[in-house]
């Protein structure tokens, strides 16, 4: 038995951002209708807590894929050099449950949570929204400025990161003209697109700043005890989720405005496969503030992991190893 070893470079070259938004958009519909089985994640820290190691296993029936990412947190990475989100993202067969690739998780989670938040802003933002705010300077902020510019016109676009330095280097890495801000608030003064995409634990976007119609693509707070989403911010919008238990479970910039008492579980409108499914409305009108709030979900992974492996099937892509007997 032989697996296929796929690797950053290839997943690059075999997912490219558009597609991937639509394998995105399909995936999150087949488990809103409950074709997906998944638990919440895994997580166990260093003593130190400087990092984590996660576990991501799932099943998607649609395409049928089985697998799981083990994937490594390491916050610090930025400042060194290093991608914060290292690992792999394996993939079984499910007629004897043999395991079939091996692929590169860092490339796949960079590429399928902005293309995520692509599916959420198609949705949700206005269909004009063209002043784009990226909050963070990281592998996430790079791969959502593809992502919007995938969906929508985009125009303008402002970044702030905590480290200006940092902020300058992304902007001079753009593929379009980048403006760096000195402060959150001036990067996402009037913006009717914002990605807020940090490893911050306390907010970095007020409600207050936010322009009527804005769309909000909450990317970065993955931790129930963790935000970048003051409470005003929302509690005044309109709130889709990846996924309703994991939301309930895990999402920090929900679970705290909670607990704060200004919002309650049914401030939850649904998941953005039920807004796909069209099950329950996304916008409502030009002036309201949407909100999608992305944990990441093992689902995605599996199914970028089946089309990449798909892909590199039929391109001759990737390392075949020889395995098991
Ligand atoms: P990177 O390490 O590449 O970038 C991290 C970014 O966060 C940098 O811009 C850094 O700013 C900023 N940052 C770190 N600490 C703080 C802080 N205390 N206050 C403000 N900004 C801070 O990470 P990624 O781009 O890969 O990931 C970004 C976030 O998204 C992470 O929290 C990650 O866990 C999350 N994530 C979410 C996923 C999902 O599916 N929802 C999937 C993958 C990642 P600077 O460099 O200027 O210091």
């Amino acid at each position: 038995m032989n697996i296929l070893v796929i690797s950053h470079a290839d997943v690059v070259r075999l997912l490219p951002m558009e597609v991937c938004i639509d394998v995105m958009a399909d995936a999150l519909r087949v488990m809103s209708r409950g074709g997906a089985v998944l638990p919440l994640r895994s997580m166990v820290w260093t003593l130190d807590r400087t990092g984590m190691i996660g576990l991501m296993p799932g099943f998607l029936d649609q395409p049928t894929s089985l697998g799981l990412k083990v994937v490594s947190i390491f916050p610090g990475n930025h400042a060194a050099g290093y991608d914060s989100h290292q690992g792999v993202v394996m993939l079984f067969e499910t007629k004897h449950g043999s395991p079939i690739a091996i692929i590169d998780a860092s490339s796949i989670t960079a590429i399928r949570t902005a293309a995520v938040s692509g599916v959420a802003t198609r949705a949700l933002a206005r269909p004009g929204a063209s002043d784009l705010a990226i909050l963070g300077s990281g592998v996430q902020a790079a791969s959502h400025l593809a992502a919007m510019r995938a969906v929508r016109p985009i125009k303008r676009v402002r970044v702030w990161s905590r480290n200006r330095d940092n902020a300058q280097r992304f902007a001079d890495a753009s593929p379009v003209a980048v403006e760096v801000m000195a402060t959150p608030r001036a990067a996402v003064d009037g913006a009717d697109l914002i990605c807020t995409t940090t490893a911050a634990r306390e907010p970095i976007l007020e409600g207050a700043w936010l322009a009527p119609g804005a769309h909000v693509n909450a990317v970065g707070a993955c931790f129930a005890v963790t935000r970048e989403l003051d409470t005003a911010a929302v509690a005044r919008a309109r709130l889709i989720v990846d996924r309703l238990e994991s939301a309930l479970a895990e999402s920090g910039d929900f679970l705290i405005a909670k607990a704060e008492g200004a919002v309650g579980n049914d401030h939850i409108v649904g998941e953005l496969g039920d807004v796909l499914l069209d099950r329950i409305a996304g916008r409502r009108s030009n002036d309201e503030v949407t909100l999608f709030k992305s944990l990441g979900i093992a689902i995605e992974d599996l199914a970028a992991a089946h089309y990449i492996y798909t892909q590199a099937l039929a391109t001759g892509s990737g390392v075949s190893v020889p395995l098991g007997a």
